[in-house]
């Protein structure tokens, strides 16, 4: 059976979760759908991101996956015919 897309990505950031918390746990903003993100708001959380030790696997994981819902390293990846709003 073939594995979802981002599934390697997934379990190495679920890995270096264990060791070094996210700058966004427990943060309600990072985890609504991707379409309800406003462009001021996507700053601020992406200033967050830029701080986090998990930057780098978090936007592999985003890159690999494009979830449809969340911010993955400062990114949101809106679904099909919308554009997709990557990080400065
Ligand atoms: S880089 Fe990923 S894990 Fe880190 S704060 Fe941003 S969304 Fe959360």
């Amino acid at each position: 059976m073939k594995e979802k897309r981002g599934a390697d990505e997934y379990r190495r950031l679920n890995v270096a979760i264990e060791h070094h918390p996210p700058r966004c746990a427990d943060d309600p903003r990072f985890i609504r759908d991707a379409i309800d993100y406003q462009p001021n708001e996507l700053s601020e959380l992406r200033a967050v991101c830029r701080r986090c030790p998990l930057y780098a696997l978090c936007a592999s994981y985003g890159k690999a996956a494009k979830p449809p819902a969340g911010v993955w390293a400062g990114s949101v990846y809106k679904p099909r015919r919308q554009a997709h709003e990557a990080a400065d």
